[in-house]
């Protein structure tokens, strides 16, 4: 590729808005420029790390018999209904209306869709296993979009899903992906660990996040300096046997248009039973209404629950009152399921036993400032606590250390929490109905970008390893109007690419400086100048990463970039 006829447009000074090393250099660069918050462009050079990063996932689904597929990232709302995340989900939803005026989801993730294709076409347990993925853009309204492509609105995954008529084969499945997973991200040579998780808005039981260990990423990680065992902190501290497992608490999300929900209905959404929800009520947080359901047997009064949320006003909600609501306030919130049982959870920073966090493994659906001894009487508890620096690891090997990381794959046993809802059965060998047990396996792509992108790079710009850069040899001749330099820059981009090599040939008419600057901030692994020494034949060669460089003959070419 001639530089002259591509798209790269590199930048000399540091874009102000961007505060992360990669996001900053992606721009400068000229990999990828903002479009609107969360919102990217891949330019050429990108796109080119996008289909590198892209080729080595497919490799390794494939490897374990995963078949890629393409779903739609419109999706109707009723499929979201059917497990009850049209609600659950939140507002990271992005959710529009047809010229019928009927709802639809732009895909934050694929588990409706894929369970309602399976569905209609597996229905023996002859057929299974199967095994999906894709690679495609996924939409989320995330509150907080930052650090470029990091944390993005728009951004690309790859989600496989897999169905499996035994517990057995779900299990052997999730090694294999496991494997796969840890392979990705060996070959993309990126310092990680795969850490035990907490299963979030998707729910299931057991679950890896696969963390990229960098000062920027937004997740604390507990891990042994002696042995394997590594989890994140919220997982670590969820591992404490919190004494009110049985209570569930079922707040709520906004949603765009007041809608008449009974509470049976709102039961149905977050798939409940209504009579397991003891309680109905409605809570003013900060002068927003949010509608709690509790259910089970538990302790958790109303007055907790309101220190606990700091709220204004509390009161029981009838029927009536819940259907008043929802029509006279249109940004009334409707139910959010938190997916799993309350939970003690602690930042380590805010740990100290004063002001704790509760809540579920969502950033904005913790509940602020819960007071453990006013909340909950700790000293009934001894096995409540925070894990902290310093303490023994838990499988009796080493000591806690504390490690920030960026999760960048994520590996779910969802069981049939999907195929239950969605109705996905299939008949067994004794000719009984039994739901899909599923897993999920995603991998940020695009977030992997950014991560390799903060991992890769000096002060000059990128050092991109040499399988994944977006081109292999960088052609920079001096003077392209030196005749003689010009030819010889031909020559060479010739026999290269016939030899397979991807290269970029920088044609332009800039001066010396601007074109090595450029060079060494794209981050091409070996650059070749071609200068003075051209009517000899002799060129030079430098590697990127190392800041080596030696002369050679033209002939010789080829052995000194094998
Ligand atoms: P996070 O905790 O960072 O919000 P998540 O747990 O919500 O991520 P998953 O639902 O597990 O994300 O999605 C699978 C993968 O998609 C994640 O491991 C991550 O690599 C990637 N991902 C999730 N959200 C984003 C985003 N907003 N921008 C870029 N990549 C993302
Ligand atoms: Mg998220
Ligand atoms: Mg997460
Ligand atoms: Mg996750």
């Amino acid at each position: 590729m001639k530089q002259s006829q591509t798209f790269i447009p590199t930048l000399r000074e540091v874009p102000a808005d961007a505060d992360v090393k990669s996001h900053q250099l992606l721009l400068r660069a000229g990999y990828i420029r903002q479009n609107t918050s969360g919102i990217y462009s891949y330019l050429p050079l990108g796109k080119k790390l996008l289909q590198k990063i892209e080729a080595v996932i497919r490799e390794e689904m494939n490897a374990v018999s995963a078949v890629e597929v393409f779903l739609p990232a419109m999706q109707q709302a009723e499929l979201w209904q059917e497990t009850g995340r049209w609600f659950s989900y939140g507002p990271e939803l992005m959710r529009l209306k047809d010229r019928h005026s009927r709802d639809f989801a732009l895909g934050a993730t694929h588990e409706e869709v894929i369970t309602s294709l399976v569905r209609d076409e597996i229905k023996s347990y002859k057929k299974l296993p199967l095994a999906l993925y894709q690679i495609q853009t996924k939409f989320r309204d995330e509150k907080r979009p930052r650090f470029g492509l990091l944390r993005g609105r728009e951004f690309i995954m790859k989600d496989a899903y897999s169905f499996h008529a035994t517990k057995e084969s779900l299990d052997e499945m999730y090694e294999q992906m496991k494997q796969a997973y840890t392979n990705i991200f060996t070959r993309l040579g990126l310092n990680f660990r795969a850490v035990i998780a907490d299963s979030g808005a998707i729910g299931g039981k057991d679950t890896h996040e696969f963390m990229v260990l960098s000062d920027i990423g937004e997740d604390t990680i507990a891990y042994s300096d002696q042995s394997d065992y590594a989890a994140n902190i919220e997982m670590a501290e969820v591992n404490v046997n919190y004494p009110r497992s049985d209570a569930q608490l079922l707040t709520v999300e906004k949603v765009e248009t007041p809608q008449q929900k009974s509470i049976e209905q709102i039961a149905n959404y977050l798939n409940v039973k209504q009579e397991d929800c003891i309680k109905t009520l409605v809570i003013n947080v900060d002068d927003e209404l949010m509608l709690v359901l509790i259910r089970g047997d538990h302790e958790l009064n109303e007055i907790k629950l309101k220190n606990a949320l700091n709220a204004k006003q509390i009161e029981m909600a009838s029927d009536e009152l819940i259907q008043e609501l929802l029509q006279s306030e249109p940004g009334f919130i409707g139910p959010v399921k938190i997916p799993s049982t309350i939970k003690v959870i602690a930042d380590h920073a805010i740990s100290s036993v004063v002001n704790g966090v509760c809540g579920a493994n969502e950033s904005d659906m913790h509940l602020v400032n819960v007071n453990p001894e006013r909340d909950f009487a700790i000293d009934q508890y001894e096995d409540l606590r925070f894990i902290q620096e310093g303490d023994p690891s838990p499988d009796g090997n080493g000591t806690i250390r504390f490690a920030k990381g960026i999760e960048v794959g994520h590996v779910f046993k969802l069981g049939t929490t999907y195929s239950e809802p969605m109705k996905g059965l299939f008949l067994d060998e004794n000719g009984r109905n039994q739901p899909y047990i599923m897993g999920c396996y995603g991998i940020g792509v695009s977030r992997i970008l950014a991560a390799m992108a903060e991992q890769f790079q000096d002060d000059q710009g990128f050092t991109w390893p040499k399988d994944i850069a977006p081109y292999d040899v960088h052609l920079v001749p001096i003077q392209m109007k030196d005749e003689e330099q010009a030819t010889l820059a031909t020559d060479l981009y010739k026999l290269l690419t016939s030899y397979r090599y991807d290269v970029l040939l920088d044609d332009r008419n800039e001066r010396a400086g601007v074109k090595f600057t450029d060079s060494d901030l794209i981050g091409v692994p070996v650059r070749v100048t071609i200068g003075k020494k051209a009517s000899e034949g002799i060129v030079e060669v430098k590697f990127r990463t190392s800041g080596e460089s030696k002369e050679c003959k033209r002939e010789e070419l080829l052995d000194v970039l094998q």
